[in-house]
């Protein structure tokens, strides 16, 4: 079992497959796109399923893939596969855009990987493409439904932006009148490749909630596991509940139970500090397992308390994107 330095159970892996998108989401990295990685800095498919696969040795017992864009990774079904087949690990999950995931929906069933997460942050398809800076809202609306419809867990991610979504938020929610699916909205947060920088916002979770109140002033408190970020709630009559995220915020740091690994192999303890250290070379230089192992412990018992404390260990004001950390 893996247990950081405040007696927090790490038993969650975020793991990003690649640093790249190929939707240009505003609040996510500037039009022109980050400095992406080379290819040959990105973990390999088996670097990715070693690292997978030990981790899994250690106590992890949740691993979801994101990125970028996990599915422009045209190897991300071998990765699947793999982790499926070789680690025993039986809860693999999926953030998405949903752009990509069509022609994979079979196969994810087949894997029994039926936890998807689609980030979706308008329902006004005019509203999505100016946000997305792409025009793909039919496939990614489509893709949703049909995700709906064939019984995957399905919870949508939509990040409240003060000025460009708030008018789609009650319309989002109304999805779940219809839809056994769950609506979750986040805070903004300052991950957007240097292109917008902020120390407050507007948006944060008690807003959302007092916004939605307006509408449906009969809303009821939903016990959540204590290692949910989300406040969730559900409203009489709805198929899904939804829940707020309070990422700016950082309301749930007590019990985070969460590490992510990038696509370049960078480990990070905590969302909001820098990576504590690279496992790339000490991957491809063929150190014993043991010595992998080690060293992912060494961070792990040295964490941040929480995101506020490990913020300061940036130096300056952070301008990294989501799409390299993996959200
Ligand atoms: N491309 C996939 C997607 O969008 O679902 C996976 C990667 S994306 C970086 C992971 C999550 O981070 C998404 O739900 C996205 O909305 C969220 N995200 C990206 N930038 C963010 C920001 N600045 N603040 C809050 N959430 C953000
Ligand atoms: Fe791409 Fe996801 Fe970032 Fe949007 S949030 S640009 S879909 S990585």
């Amino acid at each position: 079992m893996l247990i950081d330095n405040h007696n927090r159970v790490i038993n969650y892996l975020r793991l990003a497959v690649t640093d790249r998108c190929n939707l240009r989401c505003n609040y996510c990295m500037p039009s022109e796109g980050i400095d992406f990685a080379k290819k040959d800095k990105l973990l390999s498919t088996a670097e990715l399923s070693k690292i997978g696969e030990l981790m899994v040795q250690m106590g992890i017992d949740k691993i979801r893939i994101t990125g970028g864009e996990p599915f422009v990774r045209k190897d991300l079904m071998t990765l699947l596969r793999n982790l499926r087949n070789n680690s025993g690990l039986k809860d693999i999950s999926i953030t998405t855009n949903a752009t990509l995931i069509g022609p994979h929906i079979d196969e994810l069933k087949a894997l029994g990987i039926k936890d998807v997460n689609v980030s979706m942050d308008a329902i006004n398809k005019a509203t999505f493409e100016r946000i997305t800076r792409r025009d793909h809202f039919d496939t990614v609306h489509n893709n949703l439904i049909r995700l709906i419809t064939e019984g995957f867990n399905v919870r949508i991610n939509f990040i409240v932006l003060d000025g460009q979504n708030v008018e789609d938020i009650i319309p989002m929610l109304d999805l779940q009148k219809h839809y056994p699916v769950n609506v979750r909205f986040l805070e903004e947060m300052p991950f957007n490749g240097g292109s917008k920088k902020f120390n407050s916002i507007k948006w944060d979770y008690k807003a959302i909630l007092a916004h939605i109140r307006k509408t449906y002033p009969e809303i009821e408190l939903v016990q959540s596991p204590i290692t949910s970020t989300s406040i969730n709630y559900k409203i009489t009559g709805h198929k899904g509940n939804f829940g707020l995220i309070p990422s700016f915020s950082r309301t749930f740091c007590g019990s985070c139970n969460r590490l992510r690994i990038t696509a370049l192999g960078d480990v990070i303890t905590c969302l909001y500090g820098p990576p504590k250290i690279n496992l790339r070379e000490i991957v491809r230089s063929n150190s014993p397992d043991d010595n992998i192992k080690d060293a992912i412990r060494n961070v792990i018992g040295k964490r941040a308390k929480t995101g506020f404390e490990a913020q300061k260990e940036h130096k300056g004001v952070f301008d990294n994107s989501m799409t390299s950390i993996g959200g």
